[in-house]
């Protein structure tokens, strides 16, 4: 696929991330959507109340915030809530005691600890399986199988989950899957369109973007889980206030645009990391030698912007690297404009340690932002020929 081709096929988005659930207000028409920073509405004393009662319950910043990413992801609902931490345990609210989720055994950390040290406690069942393999999959379905937890590309190893096998498998099994489609966003890969229930995101990185608001959401199409999430994000109430819902919709408004630049510097990034002497392995999609680099073209439509590397020097080197980076910050999180660097066995991934899902501790991450390509390409360079 030529990056020409990639793009093509988003015709609309760029629109619809500008436009669905934000015309011009009626009253005033600011065209930037109002911040309704209030709790409470007056409702009328005779004929029952408005579409809006309580904030909790609802607010049409967050509800504009809700209609732009139900359509960019191809989906009939979105609800947006807190953290992305914050909508993982809505969903799993919605299991109970005994119910069991088979997930990705290279999760991102937090829902990991999440599902270990909270929910295992309510007595949920989880497995962790390599999802790079369907068979794993289905092998690991019992009769109390509600889910499946998916996670592709995922963090920080970039392997991917062959969503459309792993959803039609748990569907003929009466089994829902969910996928935390937080690295890819929806302009690089829709998950409901290749079969799963349910995206979950973490809207503090590529779709807020400027790594200034943290915030989750869910899209579904399908109307019965979207009821029920929807009663749950009212009675547990992890939802986002008017102006982080506002800063989130600032964000995916240039959502394409970015996208589209963070992979072009990704891209250029992988390759020369590819053919630098001190560095061990690459893990990024888009290259040819990523293994899973046929499925990566077949269910997404670009690579993203997150590129992994081991260090021939090892945890030493990795972490005398992060010391030199000048434009690259020494910080955890990813998916805004200012390109990060981390090394997760200490960082975003300090929670997995000991446990069979830890990282190698010579692994470094970057979350490449929208910098001028010669400028980071320059900033590794020095970084690692002094590392
Ligand atoms: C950050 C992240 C989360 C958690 O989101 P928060 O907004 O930090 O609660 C979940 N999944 C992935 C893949 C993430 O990167």
């Amino acid at each position: 696929m030529a990056p020409e081709e990639v793009h093509e096929q988003h015709d609309g988005f760029a629109t619809q991330a500008i436009h669905v659930g934000q015309a011009p207000d009626p009253q005033t028409g600011a065209v930037s959507v109002p911040i309704y920073q209030t709790s409470t509405y007056a409702q009328p004393v005779e004929g029952g109340a408005g579409p809006y009662v309580y904030a909790r319950s609802s607010n049409p910043t967050r509800a504009a915030l809700e209609a732009a990413l139900a359509a960019l992801d191809g989906g009939a609902h979105a609800l947006a809530f807190a953290s992305g931490l914050g909508a993982a345990s809505t969903v799993l609210l919605a299991l109970a005691t005994g119910d069991h989720v088979v997930c990705s055994d290279d999760v991102y950390g937090g829902i990991y600890r999440l599902l270990t040290k909270v929910f295992v406690r309510q007595g949920l069942q989880v497995d962790f399986v390599d999802v790079g393999d369907p068979d794993q999959v289905a092998a690991a379905i019992r009769p109390e199988t509600k889910l499946v937890w998916l996670e592709s590309p995922t963090n920080p190893l970039l392997k991917l989950a062959d969503i459309a096998a792993i959803s039609r498998l748990a569907r003929a099994r009466g089994v829902r899957t969910l996928v935390d489609n937080t690295f890819a966003s929806p302009f690089f890969q829709r998950p409901l369109a290749l079969g799963a229930d349910l995206v979950l995101y973490s809207t503090t990185k590529y779709l807020g973007g400027h790594s200034d608001a943290v915030g989750g959401a869910l899209v579904t199409s399908d109307p019965e889980l979207y009821a029920q999430l929807k009663f749950l994000q009212n009675a547990v109430g992890a939802v986002p206030g008017p102006f982080d819902s506002w800063l989130i919709l600032r964000g995916v408004k240039t959502l394409a645009h970015r996208m589209r630049a963070h992979e072009a510097n990704a891209q250029a990034i992988a390759r020369f990391l590819l053919e630098h002497p001190a560095v061990a392995e690459v893990f990024y999609p888009g290259l040819e030698q990523h293994p899973q680099h046929a499925l990566s073209r077949r269910q997404m439509r670009g690579f993203g912007g997150i590129v992994s590397f081991r260090l021939r020097g090892g945890a030493a080197a990795a972490r005398a690297l992060v010391g030199r980076t000048r434009l690259f910050t020494f910080a955890v999180s990813l998916g805004g404009v200012e390109s990060l660097i981390e090394i997760p066995a200490t960082m975003t991934h300090a929670s997995t340690a000991d446990t069979p899902l830890a990282v190698p501790p010579d692994l470094v991450r970057l979350s490449v932002g929208i910098e001028d390509q010669d400028d980071l390409l320059a900033d590794l360079q020095q970084a690692l020929d002094g590392a």
